[in-house]
This record gives C-alpha cells, structure tokens and sequence, in this order.
C-alpha cells in the first residue's frame, strides 16, 4: 500500500504549478489586491541565502525590501539559525502570563541596556501594531490609574502610519485604505508632519497648539522619526527634541514608534539616539529578531510602570496580553540578532553614503520627483510631471511598473503608491549595494516608455 505523503514531506516536493495554484486557490494576502494578484504570476520564495531569495523556479533575487523592512542580516545566517536551534531543543513556548521564560529576561535586560536611557521596562508582543496598541492602552491607563480620566486622546501627525489594528489606524487613519473604518475611530487629533523641512515651525506650532487647547484630555502624543510607510519622509533635526520638551512641558506621554526605524535603519541603534531624547514608551518591532519571528516590545519607564502598581482590586493591572507574548524563540534569535548589529553598526556610515552616491544620478530621471533616504531607508518618488510635481493617478500603480522591471532584472522591491522602496538589509556590502542601485537604475530605464505613454495620457 502507497502512503499518503505527509504535508509537512510536500514542502520540498511539489512542483512550481501545484504551488501557483495553492496560492491562488487558498491564500489571502496582506495589502494585495486579490484580483489583479489571481491575474498575476506571483513569486514564491523557496530560500533565501546571503541577502537573496530564490523562488520556486530557482530565479534568485536580492531582498529590495528587507522582506518588508525587517531583515537585517540576511537569510539563513548560521549565527541566528544557531540561536533558534538551541532554544528549540530547550523550549519553543511557554507563556508569559504571570511566569516567566528564561529568554524573554535576558532579553528584557539587553532591551535596557542599549535602549535610551531611562527606559526601565519592556512589554512584549508579536507585530509593531500591537507594539503600538500597548503603547496607547499603557498612556491612556497610566492617566486612569491616577485618576485622570479626560486624558483618553493621543495626537498623531498626518501621514504617519503605526499598523493596522483599529487601534494603530485610530491615531493614523488614511481616508485611501480605511474608508469602511473611518467612523468607528475616536477622532484622535492629528497635525501636519515637518516635511518638507521648512515646515518645522508650523508643525511644532500646530502641536503647542492642540497641547494648550486640549492638554488636559490628552494622553500621549505618537510620531515616527522617519515617515516610513507615508513614502520615507524624516524629519528635519531638532523636531523629536522639540517634540520631547513640549511633551514634558505640557504634561503629556511622548511615544516614539521606532517599529521602522529601530535597529540600524537610519545609521544609529535606535533615532532617538541622533536627538538624544528617550520617550516615555517606545515601540519596537520588525528587526528586533533581525526579521526572523514575529516579535515586538513596548519600552517604557519606571514613572509609567509605577502609575500600574496598586492592591489587586484597584484593578491598576495591565490587562493585555497576547499568545505568544514573550516566546523564547523570537527572544533568543533577537538576542543573537542584536550582538550582530552591534558589531555592524560601525560599518554603516560609509554604506549609508555609497548607498547616497550609487542613488543620486536618479534624481534626474525624468519621472523621479524627489529621492529620499534615512540611512538604509529610500523612497523614490514617482510623478508625471517634475516641474508641477502632478502625480500618476492612483490607479496607473506606476511604482510597480517600475518594480516589475527590477523583478526581472533580479530584485524585489515594492511601491507604496507612487513611491518606490528601496530597504536592503543593513549586512548588505558596498559591492551588494552597487549592484542594488545598478538594478534600481536599469528599471527606471526600462520603465521610462511605459511612463511616458501614460503622462502623454494626462496632458
Ligand atoms: C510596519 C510598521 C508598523 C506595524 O508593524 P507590523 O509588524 O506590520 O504590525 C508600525 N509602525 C511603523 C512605523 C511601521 O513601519
């Protein structure tokens, strides 16, 4: 009698068509749109090696997006693999509701000990939109507790984006992707970000503003240091400095969501390093294993983890949790994840400028309005008209053009709206990125025909 191959022997036996049509027929996938994806022929990654992944009919392909902002090191490194095969064989899971599990200390000390300083504690979870989530439930409790209850809204800027909880999206709602959402949130207030960078006084302005009129119901104020998924926008200097002293003069939380730029992105171990400012919660998440597990931490200080301590029937707990909140594997490769960006950190400066060099000539590209970059974070910006900056409609989807071309050319990198992103994984060499940005290049080239149809189209 033939067995049935077991589903977990089929990982490495089915054949390229079987696998298309699983996916189509089975998966939903995140911020696609599932028709044109049904249409598409999609890439199905295999393995990835060095800062390249291969997919199911063995093309290979440089990691254009850090596989969506979070890779640091690249693919099957033998030091992080190391780390998750010797926590396997101690335990995979246990929970974190009232115990504890011997990666998640260990983990909670190094947090501390290279975090801002200041920051006391960490608060784990599994994605940056729960990092948030925590973050706003921890500053609207922290109010409660001492017996403020006015204090429930949280001011976030335009533009910026911290997940896609309702919660996340309550402080950065996009009246593009949430529309069914939008009368379900709580009207937080929001003000314009700092860029272009002559816009800082206004911003700081509309911020001391809102914190004189509506301090007393205000919680927290939430901001990225670098717009991520609003198209790679970083503020000018001084804005989170300024930011952190009206916070502190108004009485409110500051929360800095460095889910994007954690981690090595712009240059340093975390942004607030560069304006030397610690926030009352931070939030972590993406390359905190490197981009390895789903891991995620909310720092905070030891002023906010007090307001939580009280007699049991105070009802001054926290009471958030999530399944796997603190599990070992995702603690044990973040640890070993971190020892290596220590060691990569020093190389960055010079890689962040030949990453500069190797970008400029875009910048005359006759469709690139703007190229943008925060250490290892790009953003191109695509238009139909430099001179009057007139976007591509919407629906034309020009930044894929473009990275279908660079697809074929050998690397992955994918558009938000009609902005290109460009994240190679930080252990990527000076020679890696040459080759990247060569590729960038060659795909605007090849684009240029397509675009010039379709701004002909809009004259
Ligand atoms: C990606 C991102 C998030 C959400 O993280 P997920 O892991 O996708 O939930 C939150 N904030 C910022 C700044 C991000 O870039």
């Amino acid at each position: 009698m033939i067995e049935k191959p077991k589903p977990s022997d089929l990982l490495d036996a089915l054949d390229p068509e079987t696998l298309v049509a699983w996916d189509k027929a089975y998966v939903w996938h995140p911020f696609t749109p599932m028709k044109q994806y049904l249409a598409s022929d999609p890439v199905i990654i295999r393995r990835g090696q060095g800062i390249k992944l291969e997919d199911i009919h063995g093309n290979w392909y440089y990691d254009g997006t850090s596989s969506i902002w979070l890779n640091v090191h690249g693919h099957n490194v033998p030091e992080l693999n190391a780390a998750i095969e010797a926590q396997l064989r101690r335990v995979a899971h246990a929970t974190l509701l009232g115990q504890a599990n011997v990666p998640a200390v260990v983990l909670a000390r190094r947090l501390i000990e290279v975090a801002p300083p200041g920051l006391q504690r960490v608060f784990y979870s599994d994605s940056g939109a729960t990092a948030v989530e925590i973050a706003l439930k921890m500053a609207i409790q922290f109010w409660a507790n001492q017996g403020q209850r006015t204090k429930r809204y949280v001011l976030g800027f335009t533009n910026n984006y911290h997940g896609d909880t309702l919660g996340a999206v309550g402080v950065a709602p996009d009246p593009l992707f949430h529309w069914p959402f939008l009368d379900l949130l709580p009207g937080h207030p929001r003000v314009p970000y700092p860029y272009p960078h002559d816009r800082l006084a206004e911003s700081l302005e509309a911020v001391e503003q809102v914190l004189q009129q509506r301090g007393h119901e205000l919680a927290a104020v939430i901001v990225e240091p670098v717009e991520g998924a609003g198209g790679i926008l970083p503020a000018p200097r001084g804005f989170l400095r300024e930011l952190r002293a009206l916070c502190h003069r108004y009485n409110v939380l500051l929360i800095v969501d460095e889910v994007a730029t954690g981690f090595g992105r712009t240059g340093r171990l975390f942004a607030c390093e560069a304006e030397g400012i610690t926030p009352d919660l931070l939030c972590l998440g993406k390359g905190l294993t490197g981009g390895y597990l789903p891991l995620a931490a909310t720092l905070t200080t030891e002023q906010v983890f007090e307001a939580f301590l009280g007699e049991v029937e105070e009802r001054k707990t926290f009471f958030h949790g999530h399944s796997y909140t603190g599990n070992p594997l995702g603690c044990a490769v973040a640890l070993a994840s971190l020892e290596l960006l220590l060691q990569l950190i020093p190389s960055l400066p010079d890689k962040i400028e030949r990453l500069r060099t190797g970008l400029a000539p875009l910048q005359a590209h006759p469709f690139v309005a703007e190229v943008r970059q925060a250490g290892f974070m790009v953003g191109i910006e695509i238009v139909a008209d430099r001179s009057t900056r007139t976007p591509f409609p919407y629906g034309a989807q020009v930044g894929f053009i473009v990275a279908r071309h660079a697809r074929r050319r050998g690397m992955l990198v994918r558009p938000i709206g009609s902005v290109l992103i460009f994240m190679p994984p930080l252990a990527a060499t000076e020679a890696e990125l040459d080759e990247m940005t060569a590729i960038l290049h060659a795909a605007f080239e090849d684009a240029l025909p397509e675009l010039e149809s379709l701004a002909q189209t809009l004259l």
